[in-house]
């Protein structure tokens, strides 16, 4: 029997579903498998209906009775093959859904205002520029209590921003439930003065229509969906479920799939002997996912939910960038203005190395199955080693209340690894092929979305080149492998620092985020498909535009044009 141990974020609240996946042995009734296997495009197929359906209607989200009236819409896809809990199931799933994103992009396009333009002057002559010239630029944000108010008036529907305020806690201390009265004392004087009140709505409107216009379409890629055990708990009614029959001597394990109003079918589980040492702490009659796999089994994934923080940390984002290495160190990583180097074990590291190159030596077409069998192993020795340290590397950030971090998308093998190592004898690229160091972001993002840190990837292009005072992207930044000297304005740090700042900065900035990436359903990035040339662009024109921006960010708003007025 195939299990496996998944997690899923359920996104209707903060829990999450630990799943246990079993498996149906491989279809071999042609008969049931031709009729399975239109079940499931059938299911996909209404899936897409239901996806299509919200997001021609995603307007209706920015008004509470319309959003209400959305919600409830997935009468209309009742079908033969589904009961009408699966129907409302599987539609709620999809709602929640863009709820879900909707509330993601509220998060990160929060109303600033604009303190003031920072600039910094050179204070004497150096080598590349004179006293009194511009060395930076930067604009600095603030909070202010009204910003607050309106970072939170963007989650309230339009129909209902007249009336809310906000509630008061069962068992809150004196001190919160006084802040929450002089916040709504606050609302309520802005309520007084009527025109700033319409002005403050027609900003927060136009805020939620400008996120909801970001919206992404989902597009289902499966017929996988929620079965019922029972539909109803009053009625006797059949539904799916995970059982053992022990008077069969063939099979023990079985799933009854009720398929359609009227139709059911047993399919016999993939066997183990550990099946009861798995399953014991799973109630088996419990509603469950299933899926039909690519080798034409049925996955069945049972259920237990635990609660995990993933939306409810990031109240205040903290963003760390990381770039991975492999040569001066395992990673460096930048916080705010701190930057912490973790490093490898070497002599393990190198010992790995040395019995990889005696096993080299041989060849591989000429392996003994024992070689074959050593060689496996020093590479499962060195993969666990990495995901542990990559394990000690997030404890450590969490202990730091990071709740986002950036790594680059990279192949290490296609970057300058070319270069031989003389610590190790061998070339960089090769170690990282041998060693599959190239699964390193992979154990960041599974081990970091565990704990609730969301995980972005970031593209490589120019990370390492860019200037992170004056922004110029130059290949001669870098004369060597450690120290990073802008030619441009001369300012200089350590490599690596400079990279992991750069690799944080494309997330923190709103205006790199949104330019040079996409965003999955939990707000985390992956770099959208760029050439090096755009992108080295965009990044340009990001900051120009940042430093031209200035002026009283409550007057004279006009929507795109003028974004950083409030986004
Ligand atoms: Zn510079």
């Amino acid at each position: 029997m195939a299990i496996r141990k998944t997690h899923i974020k359920e996104l209707n609240d903060n829990k999450s579903i630990r799943t246990k996946r079993i498996s149906s042995h491989s279809l071999t009734n042609s008969n049931k498998t031709k009729r399975i296997q239109l079940h499931f495009r059938y299911i996909r197929k209404i899936k897409y209906l239901m996806s299509n359906y919200v997001f021609n209607h995603i307007e209706d989200f920015l008004f509470q009775e319309n959003k209400d009236i959305l919600g409830n819409q997935y009468k209309q896809f009742k079908n033969q093959e589904m009961s009408a809990w699966e129907v409302q199931q599987t539609y709620q799933e999809l709602f929640d859904k863009y709820h879900n994103s909707i509330n993601t992009l509220k998060k990160q396009h929060k109303f600033k205002v604009q303190n003031k333009i920072k600039i910094e002057y050179y204070k004497k002559d150096t080598k590349y520029a004179k006293k009194g010239d511009i060395k930076s630029t930067k604009i600095v944000f603030k909070t202010t209590p009204l910003t607050r108010l309106m970072n939170w008036l963007i989650y309230i529907e339009k129909d209902k921003l007249d009336t809310v305020l906000k509630s008061y806690k069962e068992n809150a201390t004196i001190e919160a439930n006084n802040k929450v009265k002089a916040f709504n004392d606050y609302l309520n004087k802005i309520r007084n003065n009527e025109k700033l009140w319409e002005r403050i709505k027609a900003l927060i409107l136009m805020k939620q229509q400008r996120i909801i216009s970001k919206v992404k379409r989902i597009i289902p890629k499966t017929g996988s969906y929620r079965k019922a055990y029972k539909e109803n708990p009053n009625v006797t009614s059949v539904g799916s479920e995970v059982f053992i029959d022990h008077s069969n001597t063939q099979f023990k394990h079985f799933y009854k799939f009720k398929i359609a109003k009227k139709e059911i079918l047993y399919l016999p589980l993939a066997y183990n002997q550990d099946f009861h040492n798995h399953f014991k702490n799973i109630n088996l009659n419990a509603n469950h996912y299933v899926s039909l796999n690519n080798k034409g089994q049925i996955n069945i994934g049972l259920q237990e939910t635990f609660i995990q923080t993933f939306e409810e940390t990031i109240s205040k984002e903290q963003v760390a960038g990381i770039d991975l290495n492999i040569k001066h160190n395992f990673c460096v990583i930048n916080i705010d203005e701190n930057y912490i180097e973790f490093d490898y074990d070497r002599e393990f590291f190198k010992k790995q190395v040395n019995d990889l190159k005696a096993i080299d030596a041989i060849g591989y077409n000429k392996l003994s199955i024992e070689n074959k069998r050593k060689l496996q192993k020093i590479v499962k020795r060195t993969e666990s080693y990495f995901q542990y340290l990559v394990s000690e590397i997030l404890d450590s950030l969490q202990n730091k209340a990071i709740t986002e971090i950036v790594l680059e998308d990279l192949n290490l093998q296609k970057t300058g690894f070319k270069t031989f190592s003389e610590e190790f004898g061998v070339s960089y690229n090769r170690l990282v092929k041998i060693l599959r160091l190239n699964q390193v972001k992979h154990w960041f993002k599974n081990q970091g979305n565990k704990r609730g840190i969301k995980v972005h990837f970031t593209s490589p292009c120019a990370t390492s080149i860019e200037c992170s005072v004056c922004h110029t992207i130059e290949k001669d930044n870098r004369r060597n492998q450690e120290e990073f000297k802008c030619i441009e304005c001369g300012h200089t740090i350590n490599a690596d620092n400079q990279a992991s700042f750069n690799i944080g900065n494309r997330i923190k900035l709103d205006v790199l985020r949104d330019r040079l990436h996409n965003y999955d359903e939990f707000g985390q990035c992956t770099p959208k498909i760029m050439s090096r040339d755009t992108i080295k662009r965009t990044i340009k024109s990001c900051y120009k535009q940042q430093s031209l921006l200035n002026g009283d960010p409550f007057t004279d708003c006009k929507g795109e044009t003028n974004s950083k007025c409030v986004a």
